[in-house]
C-alpha cells in the first residue's frame, strides 16, 4: 500500500470518527484532496486509492496537471485567490470554484462558462477571522453577494467556504466554523437559497469543521505530506 493510500485511509477514519461523534452520516462529508505543489504522480496515486475530487490554488499549475492527467475522470476544484484575468480558464476547466468573494468575479465566471458545460458550482468565501485574513468577503457583504450570485445564469451557488485563522484552540476552531454555519443558515432563511455546501476544515481542524456541519473538508498535508514550498492560505 502506498504512503498516500495509507494516508487516505487514516483521513477517512478521522472523518468517520468525527461524523460519528456528532451523529452525522459520513457519506455527507466529501474529501477534497488539496494537491497544490504536489506532482501529478501523487494525484494518480490518490485516484488509484479512490479519490476523485482535487483542489488546486494556482491556475497555471492546475492547468498543467489537468493536461497530464487527462486520461483520469477527475473533478477539479479551484480554491485559491482569483484575479479577473484567470476567470476564463477557471470557467472552462473547473467543476467548482470555492473562493469567490466578489461579484465582479462571479459575473465573469458566469459569462465565460461554456454553454455546453453544466453550471459552475460556486462557494462564496467568507472571512470569519477579521483582519487576520485578506481573502473572503465580510459577513456583512455576504447577503447582497449571495443574492446577486444566485441569479447568475451559468453558476450554481452551492454554499460557503472559509479558511479561519489557524489555531490549536479547539473552542476557537468550533466558534469560527459555527459562525460559517450560522451565516449559511441566515442566507437560507432570508433568501430561500438552497445551499447544500459548507467547504471548511483542513488537515489540522477537520474534526471541528465536521462537528459544525462541513460537507467538504479540504485536506492537503495529511494526505500528501508537508509541502516543499509553503503556501499558507492566510498569506495568499
Ligand atoms: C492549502 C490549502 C488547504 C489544505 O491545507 P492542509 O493544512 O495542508 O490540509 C485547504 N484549503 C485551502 C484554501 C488551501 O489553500
Amino acid at each position: 500500500m502506498s504512503t498516500i493510500a495509507k494516508n487516505i485511509a487514516k483521513v477517512g477514519e478521522r472523518i468517520r470518527e468525527a461524523a460519528q461523534a456528532c451523529g452525522r452520516d459520513a457519506a455527507g462529508i466529501g474529501l477534497l484532496a488539496v494537491s497544490k505543489t504536489k506532482p501529478p504522480t501523487d494525484i494518480r496515486a490518490a485516484h488509484a486509492a479512490g479519490l476523485k475530487d482535487f483542489g488546486e490554488n494556482y491556475l497555471q499549475e492546475a492547468l498543467a496537471k489537468q493536461v497530464e492527467l487527462a486520461d483520469l475522470p477527475l473533478i477539479w476544484h479551484f480554491i485559491g485567490p482569483i484575479q479577473s484575468n484567470k476567470c476564463k480558464a477557471l470557467a472552462e476547466h473547473f467543476a467548482w470554484v470555492h473562493s469567490v468573494d466578489r461579484l465582479k468575479i462571479a459575473e465573469r465566471l458566469s459569462s465565460l462558462r461554456p454553454a455546453e458545460l453544466p453550471a459552475l458550482n460556486i462557494c462564496l468565501q467568507v472571512n470569519v477571522s477579521g483582519e487576520a485574513s485578506k481573502s473572503g468577503c465580510t459577513p456583512e457583504e455576504l447577503p447582497a453577494l449571495a443574492a446577486a450570485v444566485s441569479r447568475l445564469p451559468h453558476l450554481k451557488l452551492r454554499g460557503l467556504m472559509a479558511i479561519p485563522e489557524p489555531t490549536d484552540d479547539q473552542a476557537a476552531q468550533h466558534a469560527a466554523f459555527a459562525r460559517v454555519r450560522a451565516l449559511a443558515e441566515q442566507l437560507r432563511a432570508a433568501q430561500q437559497l438552497e445551499l447544500d455546501t459548507l467547504s471548511m476544515g483542513m488537515s489540522h481542524d477537520l474534526e471541528a469543521a465536521i462537528a459544525e456541519g462541513a460537507t467538504w473538508v479540504r485536506i492537503g498535508t495529511a494526505l500528501f505530506g508537508a509541502r516543499d514550498y509553503p503556501a499558507p492560505p492566510s498569506s495568499i
